[in-house]
């Protein structure tokens, strides 16, 4: 897999950097977030470094959020919440895209 060096997320992936894994397949990788927002708050990355979703080839999107779909199913996630902040504005910070998966309460609608 390809990794970007100076990307926090590729160095997760890597082990360089600690984190709290909570699924992993083949091309997928999830682990909590630092700073979660709900109950459950995780973040799935593709293992292949790709910077935001604009930018993201079509089987790497699909490899990402089949996984998901299959974390959802492993951790019995029944109502969740998938959020891709794509680009700076729309409150992207880390550039490996991300999904951030929230789970265990309320959402409001529209977002902040
Ligand atoms: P973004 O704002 O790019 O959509 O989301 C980045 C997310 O990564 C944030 O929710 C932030 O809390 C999380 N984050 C940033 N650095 C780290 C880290 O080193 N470890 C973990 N587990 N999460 C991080
Ligand atoms: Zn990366």
């Amino acid at each position: 897999m390809s990794a970007d060096d100076s990307c926090i997320f590729c160095q997760i992936v890597q082990g360089k950097i600690p984190a709290k894994p909570v699924f992993e397949t083949d091309t997928v990788f999830a682990f909590s977030d630092l700073s979660p927002q709900a109950p459950t708050h995780i973040l799935a990355i593709h293992k292949r470094h790709s910077a935001q979703f604009a930018h993201s080839d079509d089987t790497l999107l699909a490899e990402l959020f089949s996984g998901v779909r299959t974390l959802a199913e492993t951790l019995e996630l029944k109502d969740y919440r998938l959020v891709v902040n794509n680009g700076e504005q729309a409150g992207q910070s880390v550039f490996h895209l991300h999904v951030h998966v929230l789970s265990g309460r309320s959402f409001q609608w529209p977002p902040g």
